[in-house]
């Protein structure tokens, strides 16, 4: 009977799956990986233009119409570019391209710097209903974002474009030069006030919202100021930006902290604050900023754009953290344990070409089970047998732990104050420039999801301006966010100067 029903009915149903399901469900999410990726990387630059489909969110206008043909575009092949507004149909995006430059990086200083006006209105509605013969059409230029109306149908080709609102934030093309080989180099304008922006993020982070965020800004300010990150020459894709500048970190904790380590690090008299718009799933320095734990939902380029230049400069204390051979860095904490086991195991998942970049809330589910699983295993137990702890010299005597923390900023693990958490009397004062880290230690899984609803308290074990832990076992750490398993070795935790940071103003 059992016999039987396997035959007829278990059988057929493992080899569907095996045979088709299975598949075609890795054609998918494998198309799906590599089709985001293409989309990101090529599939929309040419001579200068950077297409993006009209349905992409935007921050400029875009005309419906194409500007070729003149037909209205419908969405499926209708395209705008994200640098200079120019609309076009699929079919005449190359003989648009033709006639239309996109906007020029580079000019020469002594030049008058024009308009560049796109047509992004359709026949005006108020000329099409007035009786007069005069019909003319809205034009953007793409520097200053101003919209005019011109009656005779084409604007004055010599007009000067002075920027705008931008112009207190954007790198006007006179002042830059362009090497062969892609180098930047930028003379600042002798403008009052000026501050150029630059924001600098990763498309792929944030599940791919990264990319449309870079998109949105790519539309406002100087192409350039919009820096594409890769791991790879951080500190070239950066070198060239002035020192009056102010940085946005379009990114999670980790990008944050390499951005602004790099920054830190250039030969330049004086350093370029960093604001952030969280993209990762942490943000936890974001939280502490004022700048929020996730992307904010519409987002408006232009006000964050101010929000920025009225932000207030503050500096935040920078901890060289020697692992072994290897030198890091770290503003926000460094942790040994079973959260560095949770961070490490969501690491791996988002490297393997099956995880689903478009979906925050599908990777938030992943980093939840992944937690829960942790619970189950238990795999940190007993870790203060595997740790020797010293704070400023003197040897630390470890109660049972599974997790132990440096914390430099009141925010971990997604918006918890752990060291304040749960405290019914006064606690030491925790600052992100004092000079000093907060020491903690973390029972189990459980103790922290206690912590995150302000139902336990951390185990305090001190503050301090100069900590050493000797590891006696491979453990899981993590500083800021960036996880790796670690052998056993001496790590040496010691201040080395401040960094700058932007934290906003409140509206
Ligand atoms: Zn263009
Ligand atoms: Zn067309
Ligand atoms: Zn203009």
């Amino acid at each position: 009977m059992c016999y039987h029903f396997a035959e007829n009915f278990i059988y057929p149903v493992f080899r569907l799956f095996v045979y088709f399901l299975l598949p075609s469900i890795s054609a998918i999410y494998i198309f799906n990986w590599w089709y985001s990726d293409i989309y990101v990387t090529k599939k929309y630059r040419s001579k200068g233009h950077s297409w993006r489909s009209i349905q992409s969110p935007k921050s400029i206008p875009y005309n419906t119409l194409c500007s070729v043909c003149g037909r209205l575009m419908m969405s499926a092949v209708g395209e705008f570019c994200e640098r200079c507004a120019l609309s076009a149909c699929r079919g005449c995006k190359k003989l648009s391209e033709k006639n239309n430059p996109c906007r020029v990086l580079s000019i020469s200083p002594n030049e008058p710097f024009l308009h560049h006006w796109v047509k992004v209105g359709a026949v005006c509605e108020d000329c099409n209903l007035s009786t007069d013969t005069d019909v003319g059409y809205d034009f953007f230029c793409c520097w200053c974002q101003q919209i005019k109306h011109f009656s005779t149908g084409e604007p004055s080709k010599d007009e000067v474009c002075n920027f705008g609102n931008s112009r207190s934030m954007i790198i006007p093309p006179s002042q830059v030069k362009i090497s062969r080989t892609g180098q930047i180099s930028v003379t600042p304008p002798d403008w009052d006030d000026w501050q150029p922006i630059i924001l600098v993020g990763n498309p792929i982070s944030g599940g791919g919202t990264g990319d449309e965020v870079l998109s949105l800004f790519r539309g406002l300010l100087n192409p350039i100021q919009v820096v594409r990150l890769s791991k790879k020459g951080l500190q070239s894709a950066l070198n060239w930006i002035p020192s009056s500048a102010r940085i946005i970190v379009a990114g999670g904790d980790g990008t944050v902290s390499a951005v602004v380590s790099t920054i830190t690090n250039m030969n330049i008299a004086d350093r370029p604050p960093v604001g952030i718009l969280p993209l990762g799933t942490g943000n936890d320095l974001s939280r502490v900023l004022g700048w929020g734990g996730s992307c904010p939902a519409p987002l408006s380029p232009f006000k964050f754009l101010n929000d920025i230049r009225n932000a207030t400069v503050q500096p935040i204390d920078r901890w060289s953290v020697t692992v072994g051979r290897r030198k890091l860095f770290a503003y926000n904490y460094l942790s040994i344990g079973v959260d560095a086991r949770v961070a490490l195991d969501f690491h791996r998942a988002r490297l393997h070409p099956l995880y689903l970049r478009g979906s925050q809330s599908i990777n938030y589910l992943i980093y939840l089970c992944l937690g829960t699983q942790q619970v189950l295993s238990q795999d940190c137990h007993g870790l203060e047998k595997l740790l020797e702890l010293h704070m400023n010299n003197n040897v630390i005597a470890l109660p049972p732990l599974q997790a132990l923390l440096l914390l430099n900023i009141p925010s971990w693990g997604a918006g918890v104050d752990v060291w304040n958490a749960g405290a019914d009397q006064s606690v030491a004062k925790q600052s992100m420039n004092d000079g000093k880290l907060e020491v903690l230690g973390i029972n189990s899984s459980f103790h922290i999801a206690k912590l995150q609803i302000g139902l336990s308290q951390p185990i305090r074990l001190g503050q301090a301006s100069s900590i050493t832990i000797k590891i006696k076992n491979r453990v899981p750490m993590q500083v800021d966010g960036e996880p790796w398993e670690q052998n056993p070795c001496e790590i040496q935790v010691e201040q080395m100067g401040t960094a700058l940071v932007l934290s906003k103003t409140s509206d």
